[in-house]
């Protein structure tokens, strides 16, 4: 199942679909302008056909041979935060087919940091649609064995490329004008780009970016946000920083971080999800981040992986 990315390139260009390793978590990649190709995709994942992927180059300049009309400020973010954990929502070229967008007219482009990732795509030499390599609404992988678990015998191979290193979904952006929107809190957060007077679009309520439901990015075990004041039997913590008063009630503790780092605790967030899932447990309870920086995309994916709110 593990393949070199030379075989992975190969594969790919013969219309298969292989599980690459990004920097945020691995992608289930096919070529984005196959549509027989990316229908592959959507049906290992068993991923409904109205949400959109993500397409993922190797250069700048593949951006003009996907999207028209772009934004100064796409160009700028592109500039500044590619390669890296941020997507850009741009006005699709004919070239895409229907089936990667979701039958939206835009499509989601990213370059991604991983090295091995860009090797893979200039050795196949079209860009790649990968969305996260798990089933629908699933936890995402951020290790080559949590896809082998989940994706094994549904796919064409895995490229292990080690751990990701940021740990979650890149941040997606679309525009308004030249008005940034945020669809998706991510590593590249608003305030990095407050410069460019961004907007932010809350959960529900005709969300533009269709991939985005209430539940998503779930565990097996119910997950609950936040602390119960009195802690039932056979639970689990998914802690940040210092631990509660009543930790040692908890069949399970683990941390997300224990100095209280968020860039910390999203790269140990999925690896971590999936440990607590493992356990046999009844039910996960995950603390709330301080509303900051990389904690509001760790709250959001949270609240997505939750199965109620206390
Ligand atoms: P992922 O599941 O991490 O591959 O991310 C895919 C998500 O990106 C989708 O579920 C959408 O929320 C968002 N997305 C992709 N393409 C578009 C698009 N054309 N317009 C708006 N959002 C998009
Ligand atoms: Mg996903």
């Amino acid at each position: 199942m593990y393949i070199s990315i030379d075989k992975a390139a190969e594969v790919l260009k013969g219309g298969g679909i292989v599980a690459i390793p990004t920097e945020t978590v691995y992608g289930l990649a096919a070529n984005a302008l196959d549509e027989i190709a990316v229908s592959k995709v959507f049906a290992a994942k068993e991923r409904p056909f109205f949400d959109p992927l993500i397409v993922h180059i190797s250069e700048l300049d593949e951006l003009e041979n996907l999207a028209v009309e772009i934004p100064k400020n796409a160009r700028g973010l592109a500039e500044k935060f590619w390669p890296g954990p941020l997507t850009l929502v741009l006005p699709k070229r004919k070239n895409v087919p229907d089936l990667t967008t979701g039958g939206l007219q835009t499509v989601a482009v990213r370059m991604p940091k991983k090295q091995i990732a860009r090797d893979i795509i200039k050795l196949a030499g079209f860009p790649l649609a990968a969305p996260s390599a798990n089933m629908f609404q699933h936890l995402s992988p951020t290790s080559a064995e949590h896809v082998l678990e989940q994706l094994g015998g549904r796919i064409d191979g895995i490229v292990d490329g080690g751990v990701c290193e940021v740990g979650i979904e890149s941040t997606v952006i679309g525009f308004e004008g030249e008005t940034p929107v945020i669809y998706r809190p991510g590593a590249v957060t608003g305030e990095m780009i407050k410069d460019m007077g961004y907007r932010e679009w809350g959960m529900g309520g005709g969300n533009p970016s269709p991939g985005l439901l209430d539940k998503h990015y779930s565990p097996g075990t119910p997950l609950f946000l936040g602390l119960p004041s009195e802690v039932p039997q056979n639970s689990g913590l998914l802690a940040f920083g210092e631990l509660p008063a009543n930790s040692a009630a908890f069949a399970k503790v683990l941390n997300l971080s224990e100095r209280g780092d968020a860039t910390e605790a999203a790269a140990n967030l999925y690896r971590l999800l999936h440990e607590l899932d493992s356990f046999g447990l009844n039910r996960i309870f995950a603390v709330i981040l301080p509303k900051e920086g990389l904690g509001n995309a760790i709250n959001d994916r949270l609240s997505r992986a939750g199965t109620a709110k206390i």
